[in-house]
């Protein structure tokens, strides 16, 4: 784990082995007028963390390994059902009024919309205040007509990377992802939806490995 912070002796340490590489300790400890004793412990770290990789015989190196790779790494094992959460869901004859109600109910900022157990839409704040903007009588609406519709519904299955989900929310510019799982539906191919990934999912995500790490 390479986010440690490094004392200015490590950083000169790295510097000359970038120079000078492969270097031994011996070198190392006369260029730094140090002796090898007292150069282990900052050698130990260095190696410990993965910066250094100590070749036998041959000396120390800058090791080719990018230091995000311990990040990267635990990243790509994370998968969306690690992540996701409950997803708010209104059925598509529900009125815009009473799906603002169920956004504010459950401190939502997307609803998914669904038809007998099938994903059909999504909606989200600022389809209710364009729609509020317009002036016509969300008691009358069916949270249907305001959805952005099937099949352009940006989805995430639970075995895909948490990595994924994300590019997909940075991608298409949206703040929520319904998690979903494939149902037959009258013969027909559907999808039902089983979780939400959010960018709040991402952001609580990235603090929990800001602890960890
Ligand atoms: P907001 O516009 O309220 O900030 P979003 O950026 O998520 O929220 O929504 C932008 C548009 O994308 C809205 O019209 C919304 O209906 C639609 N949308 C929301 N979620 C999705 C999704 N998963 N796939 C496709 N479109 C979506």
């Amino acid at each position: 784990m390479n986010n440690i912070k490094l004392s200015q002796r490590q950083e000169e340490i790295i510097q000359l082995v970038k120079e000078n590489e492969p270097i031994t300790s011996e070198q190392l400890a006369a260029k730094l007028n140090l002796t090898r004793a007292a150069l282990r412990p900052d050698l130990s770290i260095l190696t410990m963390t993965g910066i250094l990789d100590a070749k036998p015989k041959v000396g120390y190196i800058y090791s080719q390994k990018p230091s995000y790779n311990a990040v990267n790494e635990y990243i790509r094992k994370i998968k969306v059902e690690d992540i996701m959460s409950k997803p708010v869901i209104v059925s598509e004859s529900t009125t815009v009024y009473d799906a603002i109600v169920d956004l504010f109910l459950h401190d939502a900022g997307t609803l998914f919309v669904e038809n007998n157990g099938v994903l059909v839409g999504a909606t989200s704040r600022k389809d209710f205040l364009k729609f509020a903007m317009g002036g016509t009588d969300m008691h009358k609406v069916p949270v249907g007509i305001i959805m952005t519709r099937m099949p352009n519904i940006i989805v995430v299955d639970k075995d895909e990377l948490a990595y994924d989900a994300a590019c997909k929310i940075i991608e298409h510019e949206i703040d929520s992802l319904p998690v979903v799982e494939k149902v037959i539906d009258n013969n027909k191919d559907g999808l039902k939806i089983i979780g939400k990934v959010s960018k709040t999912n991402i952001t609580k995500l990235f603090v929990k490995m800001g602890k960890n790490i």
